[in-house]
């Protein structure tokens, strides 16, 4: 099959659940994490010249579209996925078929999202003289990097983007935003025998701990979406020696974000909380608040292609953000909880449910 983008010929073939599943038993076996997409991006380069796309190539992503109408829509996901932990028990790269699942590394994020939106690229039917859909499976959003951050810059304008993560074929409209901050609480070091020679940098950090927990337990903001901002001490590390008082506690907190107190004024709020001996070494905000309006005409498409499906939040925080401008929302097939699980799968019938809605929404969006 040939597709003459720029021509008015409408798309009829249907991809069928066998054909989304082999992609994703093959999405499988490639190893991918992130910085390691190289042969993810070689898959989909085949597949786009099998079926006669073209595409641009930007280090680790790709852009593959069809028409050349005005009214765009963008597919984007990611290819990379994190590293198998060490509760796997099946080999994360041998595709297990099994109780209608398919487990392996990356077959619930992004695998299910990567072969529905190419599934739809291939079959939405829409008039390609008046508009345009795109699909970008793009590298590294498990990580800092080279991603759709960077190649969103690069991808002709969009009137609408849709993100894959696992939703569940939810329409997600929201994500909270995230900061990380490495702290450093000092004291003054002695022999454990003569604790009142020293400054016990544990009891100090003890207590400024404590503060962040009463800080969080006391936000009043909420978001009818996105709930409250949340704080949480997830690393805490300290002492040198067994019979020493120790000198330094270093310890990270982690905070989620609402529109009505962002990352900023959270951050605020922690620094006033906090001690003399407590210092920020460092502060890491990647992401801010990401809302769209659910009035909008893509969500509204969205509404229709998933007549099941809630318009809520993304528990986690994606590649949506780095959409600022155009209309946007989160939905994928598979459940959040399976990504970076253990043993890791999506349902078969699932996958395909996915495909449906994405290519039902290409087609309102596009259509109209
Ligand atoms: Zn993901």
């Amino acid at each position: 099959m040939k597709f003459n983008t720029g021509s008015a010929m409408k798309a009829s073939v249907s991809v069928s659940q066998d054909q989304l599943i082999d992609w994703l038993c093959r999405l499988v076996r490639i190893k991918r994490v992130s910085g390691n997409e190289h042969e993810a991006v070689e898959f989909f380069k085949q597949e786009f010249s099998r079926f006669g796309f073209q595409f641009k190539q930007s280090g680790r992503n790709l852009l593959a579209w069809r028409g050349s109408g005005k009214k765009t829509l963008l597919f984007n996901t990611h290819t990379d996925t994190v590293p198998a932990n060490k509760g796997w028990t099946l080999d994360p790269h041998d595709p297990l078929r099994k109780d209608g699942r398919v487990h392996g590394l990356g077959a619930n994020d992004a695998g299910g999202c990567l072969v529905g939106m190419f599934g739809a690229l291939l079959s939405a039917d829409f008039d390609e003289s008046r508009a345009t859909l795109m699909f970008a499976p793009t590298c590294e959003e498990e990580v800092a990097g080279d991603g759709f951050e960077k190649f969103v810059h690069e991808i002709p304008h969009f009137d609408a983007c849709v993100t894959g993560e696992p939703t569940n074929c939810e329409i997600c409209i929201a994500e909270r935003g995230m900061f990380k901050l490495d702290l450093v609480t000092r004291g003054k070091s002695a022999h454990a025998a003569r604790p009142w020679q020293g400054v016990n940098a544990a009891y100090l950090a003890a207590r400024d701990i404590l503060k962040i927990e009463e800080l969080y337990e006391g936000f009043t903001e909420r978001d009818e979406l996105l709930g409250r901002t949340t704080l949480a001490v997830v690393m805490l590390n300290g002492g040198v020696a067994r019979n020493v008082i120790p000198s330094e506690v270093k310890w990270t907190v982690d905070g989620r974000t609402i529109p009505q107190l962002d990352n900023e004024a959270t951050i605020a709020r922690v620094e006033k909380a906090l001690s003399e001996h407590t210092k920020i070494e460092q502060k890491k905000v990647r992401f801010g608040v990401w809302k769209r309006d659910a009035k909008d005409e893509l969500v509204q498409c969205a509404c229709k292609a998933a007549p099941k499906s809630k318009v809520g939040a993304f528990g986690g925080v994606s590649d949506a953000w780095w959409n600022q401008k155009a209309q946007g929302l989160i939905l994928g097939p598979g459940l959040s909880e399976q990504s970076h699980a253990a043993d890791e799968w999506i349902e078969e019938k699932e996958v395909m449910r996915g495909y449906e809605i994405y290519r039902g929404i290409a087609e309102k969006f596009l259509g109209q």
